[in-house]
């Protein structure tokens, strides 16, 4: 089940990690793409701006060139210049009548001698009608006119253009418009100006051919900004027309930019004509890329990069599935690793008595049996020193050697005995670990410790005489044996006092076993109350007891004796009221047996009984 949901959760990591990998590389894509479109925009831009002012605009103005030049250069014209004769002219007016027929985009083919005077003319009225020549009545004197006062003053190879503008009929533009055209070249004879043709053409085709395209908006604007080409007709040609819309309007940022002979910008490509139309217009081409083109371009990389999406997230489900397994399995082995420490750690913590303390003994943390065991809260112990729970009893020795061991970074291992809460007493088999950082300084001490205050009280129950609270048998076998040996070994003075009830049989005998019992207490009692330090004082047996005075000699064993003996005879026992004791003593020679030392006492005793009881032998 578990297993399950961590399955579940990687696959979920890595799908919206795939997903992320696959929008960021689809943004990545779609921003490169964008990059593309523009330069696939200005690569086009490129191909058609070039395309429309060399392959349609410069063929047109050659044509139209070639037409003036043939005019100038027909033999016709030298003839009538060098003879003008009513004959010649008309030889000269059907050549420019000819020329006009065949080509129906001419609307006015002149002659204009050196004064200026219309001489020949030919007209057409549209593109439909067949041109006519104007009989010779109404030519008219044309020195005054602009082109007239250029062309007279050029150079005689030079041909001359105008700006391309809008005919005008008896001093209004015709309507409709006519886009007009006119090219002339002077004409020399010996260096001197005799005349000049000029041709108008009508520039309508001309215009109009730079303009289709599916993909930019063309314009052609003059060197003052105003529109010759404007792809909403009604603002075409608003030099001339009421229109004023100029290329501020149309490009409000770049307008500055297009003017200044730039070649590109955000949302323009322009061409210089001028190289071309060689005219006053100055004029530009501008190529502004259609909405609907870059919104294709544009659509077609949404769908690229859509398709990168889908595609990704579809391969990325398999693969988050495959990478999903190892994880999940490590995530599911730590969980079970992690299950097991911390029942580890809680049978720790319940169990083992732990605490750590800080290098100068404050208590950090403490076991959940710690607590329990010496009855605090773990708030009352954390920030405590350690010496709280220290048993006044404890030699201050011990505490020294524990410490001058754990300092110098050793584990220190012994029983304690500690004190808790309530006041009782527990033994501890301790086990007290430095624990070190990496540069090996000691930064705190753990002390794990075994609660013993059960196996203790065994141990003291087994060597405690269960009537009377003072030693038993086994336990005094046990010191008479060390006593002896020590004695032995040092040279130092030793004696027994064995001591024995006179007459207890009848104490038993006349007031029962129990009153014989509370004697047998009430003597203990007497006894350890009158003996001195280093004593020490057991119930041998039934009722008898035996001192073992260690430092003692037989001197100061008979003093004693004599006390005990005398205490004994004073005391005022509840029931019994009185009772006395016999004593025996022997003192420790070199070499003396527990055995020996035990049956000299034993004698000893046996002798004061037989003197008559109530007295000590030694
Ligand atoms: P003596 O002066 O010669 O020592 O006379 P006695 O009566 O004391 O003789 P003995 O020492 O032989 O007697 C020991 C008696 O002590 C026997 C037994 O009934 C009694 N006794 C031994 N152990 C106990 C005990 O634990 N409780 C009681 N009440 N009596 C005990
Ligand atoms: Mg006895
Ligand atoms: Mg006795």
């Amino acid at each position: 089940m578990i297993n399950k949901n961590f399955k579940l959760i990687f696959f979920t990591y890595f799908i919206v990690f795939g997903i992320f990998v696959a929008l960021f590389g689809s943004f990545v894509g779609f921003n490169m793409n964008l990059i593309d479109i523009q330069k696939n925009i200005e690569k086009a831009s490129q191909e058609v701006g070039l395309i429309k002012k060399f392959d349609y605009l410069k063929p047109d103005v050659e044509r139209f060139d070639e037409i003036v030049k043939a005019l100038v250069s027909n033999p016709s014209l030298d003839g009538y210049l060098k003879n003008p004769i009513s004959e010649k002219k008309e030889s000269l007016t059907s050549v420019f009548y000819a020329i006009a027929m065949s080509n129906n985009f001419i609307m006015q083919a002149r002659f204009i001698d050196a004064e200026g005077n219309e001489k020949i003319r030919v007209d057409r009225n549209s593109k439909y009608d067949k041109p006519f020549i104007v009989a010779e009545s109404n030519l008219q004197g044309k020195s005054q006119r602009d082109y007239f006062q250029i062309v007279s003053h050029m150079n005689e190879q030079k041909i001359w253009h105008s700006r391309v503008d809008l005919n005008i009929e008896n001093g209004k533009i015709e309507v409709p418009y006519k886009p007009t055209f006119r090219v002339a070249q002077p004409i020399f004879k010996e260096n001197k100006f005799v005349g000049m043709v000029i041709v108008n053409l009508l520039a309508a085709e001309m215009i109009n051919g730079l303009k289709k395209s599916t993909s930019f908006d063309h314009f052609i604007i003059d060197k003052d900004g105003y529109f010759i080409l404007h792809p909403n007709d009604q603002y075409s040609w608003s030099r001339y027309t009421n229109s004023n819309i100029r290329l501020y309007d149309e490009f409000p940022a770049e307008a500055q930019k297009i003017l200044a002979g730039e070649n590109k910008g955000e949302a323009f490509y322009s061409f210089p004509l001028n190289d071309i139309l060689d005219n006053e217009d100055k004029a530009i081409l501008i190529l502004k890329p259609k909405n609907t083109y870059k919104s294709t371009l544009l659509a077609s990389n949404i769908k690229t990069s859509l398709i990168i999406i889908f595609l990704s997230i579809i391969i990325s489900i398999p693969l988050a599935i495959l990478a999903s397994i190892a994880p999940s399995k490590l995530q599911q082995s730590l969980i079970s690793v992690n299950k097991d420490l911390k029942r580890f750690s809680d049978i720790i913590d319940t169990y083992v008595l732990t605490v750590t303390t800080k290098t100068n003994s404050i208590i950090t943390s403490v076991s959940s049996a710690f607590t329990k065991k010496y009855g605090y809260t773990k708030e009352e112990l954390i920030g405590q020193k350690i010496n709280v729970i220290r048993h006044p009893d404890t030699p201050n020795e011990v505490y020294s050697e524990l410490w001058n061991t754990i300092e110098s970074g050793n584990n220190w291992q012994g029983e304690l005995k500690n004190i808790g809460k309530d006041g009782n007493t527990y033994y501890i088999e301790q086990n007290i670990i430095p624990i070190k950082d990496e540069n090996g300084e000691i930064i705190s001490y753990m002390a794990v410790g075994n609660d013993i205050t059960a196996k203790k009280e065994v141990e003291r129950l087994s060597e405690i005489d269960k009537l009377t609270g003072i030693y038993n048998r086994r336990k005094l076998d046990e010191y008479m044996d060390l006593e002896s040996q020590r004695a032995n070994r040092y040279h130092q003075p030793l004696s027994f006092i064995m001591l024995d009830i006179d007459h207890f049989k009848h104490i038993n005998d006349t007031y029962g076993h129990l009153v014989g019992d509370i004697t047998l207490q009430t003597l203990a009692k007497i006894l350890v109350g009158n003996l001195r330090k280093g004593d020490i004082v057991g119930r041998y047996g039934g009722e008898e007891f035996l001192i073992i005075c260690p430092e003692t000699n037989r001197d100061s064993a008979i003093l004693l004796a004599e006390k005990l003996r005398i205490a004994v005879e004073k005391y005022t026992f509840t029931e019994i009221k009185s009772m006395t004791i016999s004593l025996g003593i022997a003192e420790f020679k070199e070499n003396d047996t527990v055995k020996v030392l035990f049956e000299r006492a034993d004698k000893a005793l046996y002798q004061a009984k037989h003197n008559g009881r109530n007295c000590v032998v030694g």
